[in-house]
């Protein structure tokens, strides 16, 4: 699933591609994916992009007007640019057409087709409301990330990726945040001492932004397919060796996620309760 960094080099890499264009048409090809009625999509049409932006792990196209149409790519979709000319394929859940002959598309393949879009006018609450702190922005505060974490027991990795806390962070970047870090998935939050908040404050924007660099030193300005993740430390590399001290990485189910850690350098602390 796409999480903060692979969006934010989404958003930049889509930027150029839309915006000043006009829309010449949208079609919706998976009835499920569109979770709104009002406004109806026909008044994208005639309507300028004015930009890209990414909330959690939404991703905004904005529309002269103050329209915006919001996709959240789930588990498996993605964004495909290219020629208004080549058919869709039965993958293809929703088009934009564009006025220099060029189509947006959201793309997923399988049978569970979980991408899902929304169109919304003016200011009125739309899915990304009521999620929590952006973690790149000046808001992410040590004070504000005490905050969130005042008050609550709960395992790291869950917490971390808890979306109404701290926006963005999915099963992939908990676990390498939780690395770098070098703080056990299973510690509970509240037996963190103050030396222990700052690391873990200060690892949450470290890792997101040395991720989009790798990303985008990868991609250049290609829009992805699939999530770039080879540069990880942990996550994705059971049974690998620790790039740090060679100790085998381990994996467990935590919350029904898979969580990869390193049991020598993240010092696991399984808790009793
Ligand atoms: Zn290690």
């Amino acid at each position: 699933m796409p999480e903060l960094p692979d969006l934010e080099v989404l958003k930049a890499n889509l930027t150029p591609r839309i915006v000043d264009r006009t829309v010449r048409g949208v079609e919706v090809r998976s009835p499920a994916f569109l979770k709104t009625v009002t406004p109806p999509l026909a008044e994208l049409v005639g309507r300028k992009a004015m930009g890209v932006d990414r909330r959690g792990k939404y991703l905004l196209l904005l529309f002269q007007g103050g329209l915006r149409f919001i996709i959240h790519l789930m588990r498996w979709g993605w964004i495909w640019h290219g020629s208004s000319s080549y058919a869709p394929t039965r993958a293809t859940l929703f088009r934009l057409a564009l006025d220099d002959g060029m189509d947006v598309r959201v793309i997923e393949s399988g049978s569970q087709r979980l991408a899902r879009g929304w169109l919304l006018a003016g200011d009125a609450p739309g899915p990304e409301a009521g999620l929590g702190l952006e973690p790149l922005d000046p808001e992410f505060t040590l004070e504000a990330f005490r905050q969130v974490l005042s008050g609550k027991r709960r395992q790291l990795k869950r917490l971390l990726v808890d979306q109404k806390l701290i926006a963005g962070i999915g099963n992939a970047y908990a676990d390498e945040i939780l690395f770098q870090a070098r703080l056990s998935p299973f510690r509970y939050s509240h037996t963190l001492d103050d030396g222990e908040v700052v690391r873990l404050h200060q690892a949450i924007p470290d890792t997101l932004r040395w991720a989009i660099g790798e990303i985008r030193n990868r991609l250049g300005g290609e829009l992805f397919e699939r999530e770039v993740r080879d540069f990880l430390w942990v996550h994705g590399r059971v049974g690998k060796p620790c790039r740090v001290c060679g100790t085998p990485i381990e994996e467990v189910l935590l919350g029904g996620q898979r969580t990869d850690y390193c049991p020598l350098c993240q010092n696991v602390n399984r808790p009793l309760t």
